[in-house]
């Protein structure tokens, strides 16, 4: 009989976070540490913009999300379990959800802002400091809370562990579909759909002129429709988007998220962000691709880097061909 880090192993179940790291290997790592005393954390923060499949999960799928959070300390062999938990959320479900984790699994409320969900932030915050990111590596897995080995899996990554041990994983993921979506929802489908079949299959091709952004309503990538024959390596979210929409508050609306979202710990982001802001106002994108790689490059955690992503293309793809036209 395989140990649960085989069956994930064959099922090559990747991190649903949106990372896509292969889960068996961060096990793994977690568990071959030299190290004793280790800890698992379910990341239940959820903050990208209109994407709510975690909460969806939790709502209607707690028993499994909570039976792989015990799988992972069990196959640890950690001392303590903690859900991580969206300040939302736990203000509507956290008591209930303490209630029925008993007491090796403790109930978080998220501190912070949008970076307050990064796994080395969420540690920080869990050993009641500043929730901002650490630098990595090291990794959590290596030097995690309080310096010790700790197992970071987002809330569908442990569902889907739940799954693959009582043989009941079928590959299936939660999408969530919002924005100007003609059914708005979280659906689940087999993880390899393309965005169309998934928009086809929940009624939500949209009569009217559109674009999309796959992968969170705040660093997830704008497709066309013409581009959407893809499978979703990111996020299992989709934002609808009429093409009519004022694309310059879209990206103000962006710009204020990741403003008040990230921790201002680094120039590149703290900074760049307030640029990209003065160039929105301005209408004025001449510098704006140097700044994008300045993020890009020299950011200090992942968020300078996805920040950049949705406005570089719907620069790209819509705004500039716009602006050409006009001219
Ligand atoms: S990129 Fe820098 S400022 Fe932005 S959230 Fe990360 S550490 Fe904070």
């Amino acid at each position: 009989m395989d140990n649960i880090i085989e069956k994930i192993r064959k099922e090559n179940l990747l991190g649903r976070s949106g990372s896509m790291f292969p889960v068996c290997l961060k096990w793994e790592s977690v568990k071959n540490s030299d190290q004793k005393e280790r800890y698992v954390i379910c990341n239940a923060s959820e903050g990208e913009v209109e994407t709510f499949k975690d909460y969806y999960i939790l709502k209607n799928h707690k028993e499994d999300v909570i039976e792989g959070i015990n799988l992972a300390i069990k196959e640890m062999e950690a001392k303590r379990g903690y859900i991580y938990l969206n300040a939302s959320y736990f203000d509507e479900f956290g008591k209930e959800l303490q209630e029925f984790c008993g007491e090796k699994i403790k109930v978080i409320k998220k501190r912070g802002g949008y970076i307050g969900g990064e796994e080395t932030s969420v540690i920080e915050a869990i050993e009641g400091n500043v929730p901002e990111p650490r630098i990595k590596p090291p990794f959590p897995s290596q030097v995690g809370l309080w310096g010790l080995p700790t197992l970071v899996n987002n809330v569908e990554t442990l569902y889907c562990v739940a799954k693959i041990n009582k043989g009941e994983y079928e590959g299936e993921r939660f999408f969530s579909i919002f924005g100007d979506a003609p059914n708005k929802g979280v659906f689940v489908f087999p993880k390899d759909i393309s965005v169309r079949e998934l928009l086809e299959k929940t009624n939500n091709i949209p009569s009217f002129d559109y674009f999309v952004q796959v992968g969170g309503g705040g660093g997830g990538d704008i497709m066309l429709p013409s581009e959407i024959d893809c499978t979703i390596n990111s996020l299992g979210s989709v934002i609808i988007y009429n093409k009519e929409i004022d694309k310059y508050q879209l990206m103000k609306k962006w710009a204020n998220f990741f403003l008040e979202g990230n921790c201002d710990k680094c120039t590149p982001c703290r900074e760049g962000l307030y640029r990209i802001m003065e160039m929105i106002e301005e209408e004025d994108f001449d510098e704006i691709e140097k700044m994008f790689f300045v993020m890009q490059k020299t950011s200090l955690c992942p968020l300078g880097v996805v920040a950049v992503k949705p406005f570089k293309t719907l620069l790209e793809k819509i705004i500039y061909k716009e602006n050409e036209n006009k001219n």
